[in-house]
């Protein structure tokens, strides 16, 4: 046997113990613009589980933007930043979120992954802290362990564990980091209570706003804006390919921040720069979200609207307050089963389950649009009625 099969014959046997074990993950295919409705595979179904909570995705301001940038500055930044890479639009987008977010300066990165990375990793290091909350994104998760520092975890927004972890540890620089929105639970973090523990305890606060961007915050700036807090926290990212409807990152506050990311975060310098399309489109975006706030009335319209209906049909909906709305269903074999229902009847959601969710804990991750007509939620409830009676969710 040769390397190459004997490399066939490793990981078959691994992705075989995954399938044993109920957690083999495969790709859908979906064949139109990421709307309210696509076509999925072979088939028509109502889209709820897409991150394009404003429905921005498919606005014709923002294709028509990516197109006029590749007519006018071509198709690639062709080079790292720091090397030939920085262009006009990278300017211009790092202008604009710095005014959206309310900070002095902005830093694109080309994904929040990597942005979320490239902060961590540079800011601290072996001497240093970082306090996490046990249900972050996995991009922070990652951060930390490339940093080498010591990473003390949290329960799920316990300020109590937080404040006695803040007393005990000690460390050269202190860096507590936390999701605005919680990504799989949809619950906003205690930003008020965060923000006074890390001015008591010296520690620096940075925060993910991938779910807030665009959702939260009177201008959609997010969860810093939402409560108020633009002053206290010294670092915001979030990501451009969420509710903004495009792709790539950014990190937003002071000019010496940015200044310190530039010649430190390795995830910035040692990639190409976004294209000129992407940040044509991330441009666009943030003018909609700002001039028709609107948008996000008919978000949380369409979330409690929907909230409501699961509630009454008797699902345990563990959270109604941003685009994020955990259906929780429990048993990860019953949470596919009715994964695989609600498609059967035309609603695609894609279930969660461990090692992205604790264990008993699998879901149904519902993600609502503000494009979602009362035809398409309707639709859905009567697919989540069929479904959970299908699987046996309800006790009568
Ligand atoms: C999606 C997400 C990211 C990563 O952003 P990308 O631009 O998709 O790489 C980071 N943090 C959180 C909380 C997210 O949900």
């Amino acid at each position: 046997m040769g390397l190459r099969e004997y490399l066939g014959l490793l990981l078959s046997h691994e992705l075989e113990e995954i399938r044993r074990a109920g957690r083999y993950r495969f790709l859908r295919t979906i064949w139109t613009v990421q709307s309210p409705r696509v076509v999925l595979d072979d088939r028509e179904v109502v889209l709820m589980c897409s991150n394009n909570y404003l429905g921005l995705a498919g606005h014709p301001r923002l294709m028509d933007a990516a197109k006029r940038a590749i007519d006018l500055y071509g198709t690639s930044a062709v080079a790292s930043r720091l090397v030939s890479g920085t262009m006009r639009l990278h300017r211009e987008l790092e202008e604009a979120l710095a005014r959206f977010k309310g900070t002095e300066a902005a830093l694109i990165f080309n994904c929040g992954y990597m942005a979320n990375l490239g902060v961590i990793s540079s800011l601290v290091g072996p001497e240093d802290v970082v306090f996490s909350d046990e249900l972050n994104h996995a991009s922070i998760v990652d951060g930390c362990r490339l940093s080498r520092a010591k990473v003390a975890v949290y329960p799920h927004k316990d300020m109590g564990v937080l404040e006695s972890l803040l007393k005990r540890e000690g460390g050269r620089r202190r860096l507590i980091v936390v999701d605005g929105v919680f990504s799989m639970d949809g619950d906003i973090a205690p930003l008020p209570e965060i923000a006074g523990l890390a001015e008591d305890y010296g520690a620096f606060l940075m925060v993910d706003e991938a779910h807030a961007t665009g959702v939260l915050g009177e201008r959609g700036a997010g969860t810093v804006e939402h409560f108020g807090l633009t002053q206290d926290v010294a670092i915001q990212m979030g990501t451009l390919g969420k509710a903004l409807g495009g792709f790539g990152a950014y990190v937003a506050g002071s000019e010496i921040l940015k200044d310190y990311l530039i010649n430190r975060a390795r995830s910035f310098i040692f990639t190409t720069a976004l294209p000129p399309a992407d940040m044509a489109v991330a441009l666009e975006a943030i003018r909609i979200v700002q001039e028709e706030p609107e948008r996000r009335s008919r978000l949380h319209d369409n979330v409690a609207y929907f909230v409501e209906g699961l509630r009454s049909l008797g699902f345990d909906v563990a959270n109604q307050h941003t685009a994020v709305v955990p259906v929780i269903i429990g048993p990860e074999d019953k949470t596919m089963e009715m994964s695989q229902r609600l498609l059967e009847k035309g609603v695609f959601v894609a279930g969660i389950r461990p090692p992205t969710v604790p264990p008993g804990t699998s879901r149904l991750r519902v993600t609502l649009m503000a494009t979602h007509t009362r035809g398409d939620l309707d639709l859905a409830l009567k697919a989540f009625e069929g479904a959970g009676r299908d699987v046996g969710i309800f006790g009568g």
